[in-house]
């Protein structure tokens, strides 16, 4: 009798737990990528993620075809689905890897119920993360709330199996109905606001592997000191394909401990997997304290005084503050799907410091634009940007956009390269326009409230603003 595999955001073949112990079981396997209907469960929050799904689907059904096998697409509701499956193949056992967002998984506990009930054995896996966030536990038996705490436990004993293999062929049962990929108009008709997305990425798991090689040769050696710099190749871009799970953690993890004992890029190692530890850790957090895209993980912020400032809302998610730096992330983030995590920190902190919204209407904007967009990741870096998060940056550290753009692009190459307004601009005029002679600007082309804007709230205002607003929270909490 055969067995169903069911893909979400694990879209490999490879380190595939689910995947593997379905071939180990002997059964003849079908294989299953269901959209669900309910969007609420987010599996592929926004536009550009489901651009991403559309190229990840395609190159895991080419993958899969390869080995043997075949892969089915069926919409609705997995709950309702799966059963159905189950019943019309004659399947015995269900293989799929925890998605590890409280909402999904509860969910697909109910579905493991069912399917026990009708005799069927569900068989469930960890893949998500390296660290099993349930076996990680402080001295007094409490999870931990300090990122450098947690991870310096984690690292401890942490000796992670090594990457699965792929499979060599599968052996296919006979196939089910599938719907055809394109009917589900994962990709923009007009406008094609993905053009740019071709041109930066390439979705599927031989692209991930790709990926990680090319920055191992040209970036990892630098790391520690490019990292921050939005104008370079200076991180890993491996964010949608971890995100999707084209290629795991513990794959990354393996990959760069070789290359760490090869060469001499040792600490950029050990630094670079600290990411991967942070994105471990917003997983962590979810799992021991619930979901973080609807609370504040310190209270005290159900008091924030946020203001109500749509025009400010909608200037940001248009690239049109007059802040450049903010505004040359957010139009790489619309023009590509993804932005680098240094204007991440600095759009989220204009957003809601100066600008004054919640974190929440940037969050969902960011899930709407993003390729890499995770509903867990994204909160809580939205919640350690507005202070409101477990291990935050304090609510008063407040960044200054336009230094951080003479810190982070020196040169003013990202500003010009997202801003082409502005291209003419001289390096030392580029950050804060708003601060040379009108005579100055129109020599370089520029006129403030025509050609660019000025800026929609004020550096100093908006921080004075804000830090009576964080006052008044602290009153009222
Ligand atoms: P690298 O520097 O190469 O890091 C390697 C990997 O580590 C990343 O791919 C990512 O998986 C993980 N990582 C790196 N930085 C972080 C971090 N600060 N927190 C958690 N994981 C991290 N990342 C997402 O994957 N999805 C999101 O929806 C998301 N939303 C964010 C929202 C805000 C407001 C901020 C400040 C950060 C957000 N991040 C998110 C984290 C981070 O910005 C991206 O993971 C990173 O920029 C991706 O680029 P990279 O792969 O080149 O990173």
């Amino acid at each position: 009798a055969p067995a169903l595999v069911w893909f979400r955001r694990d879209l490999r073949l490879a380190d595939n737990p689910a995947l593997h112990a379905a071939v180990q079981s002997g059964r003849p396997l079908l294989f299953v990528y269901i959209r669900e209907e309910d969007t609420a469960l987010r599996l592929s929050p926004g536009a550009a993620a489901d651009w991403w799904l559309h190229h990840s689907l395609t190159a895991l059904a080419a993958d899969i075809e390869r080995l043997g096998g075949r892969l089915s697409l069926r919409q609705g509701a997995a709950a309702d689905l799966i059963p159905e499956i189950v019943r019309e193949a004659g399947v015995r056992e269900v293989f799929w890897n925890r998605v590890d967002w409280p909402w999904i998984d509860a969910r697909d506990r109910d579905i493991a119920e069912a399917l026990q009930a009708a005799d069927v054995r569900p068989r469930a896996f960890r893949a998500t993360t390296l660290i099993d966030p349930a076996s990680l536990l402080n001295g007094s038996g409490q999870p931990y709330k300090v990122f450098s705490a947690f991870w310096r436990a984690a690292q401890k004993d942490f000796s992670p199996r090594g990457p699965l293999p792929a499979p060599d062929s599968l052996t296919a049962a006979d196939p089910i109905a599938s719907d055809d990929l394109a009917d589900w108009e994962l990709l923009p008709v007009k406008p094609d606001w993905a053009a740019g997305f071709h041109d930066r990425w390439t979705p599927g798991e031989a692209a991930a592997r790709k990926q990680l090689e090319t920055f191992l040769g040209e970036a990892l050696p630098d790391y520690k000191t490019h990292r921050d710099r939005p104008d370079l190749f200076g991180t890993s871009r491996l964010s949608p394909h971890l995100g999707w799970g084209e290629i795991s953690p513990r794959a990354v993890w393996h990959r760069v401990q070789l290359q760490a004992e090869r060469g001499q890029s040792f600490g950029a190692a050990e630094k670079y997997l600290a990411e991967i530890g942070w994105r471990d850790f917003a997983y962590y957090l979810v799992h021991h304290f619930g979901d973080l895209r609807q609370k504040n993980f310190d209270p005290r912020f159900d008091h924030f005084p946020w203001r109500d400032n749509p025009e400010g809302l909608q200037a940001w998610q248009r690239g049109r503050t007059g802040i450049p730096m903010v505004d040359a992330a957010m139009r790489e983030l619309w023009k590509t799907g993804w932005m680098h995590n240094r204007p991440r920190m600095i759009t989220a902190s204009y957003l809601i410091k100066h600008i004054g919204c919640h974190w929440r209407d940037g969050m969902a904007w960011f899930e709407d634009t993003l390729v890499d967009a995770d509903p867990v990741v994204n909160a809580a870096s939205w919640q350690w940007v507005a202070g409101s998060g477990a291990d935050a940056a304090p609510y008063f550290r407040i960044f200054n956009p336009a230094t951080q753009g003479e810190k982070f692009d020196p040169d003013g190459h990202y500003v010009r390269r997202w801003v082409p307004e502005l291209v003419s601009l001289a390096t030392r005029d580029i950050h804060a326009p708003w601060e040379a002679s009108a005579g100055q600007l129109a020599s370089q082309g520029v006129e403030l409230g025509r050609n660019y804007p000025r800026p929609v709230v004020d550096l100093k205002a908006g921080r004075e603003a804000a830090l009576a607003a964080f006052e008044q929270m602290k009153a009222e909490a």
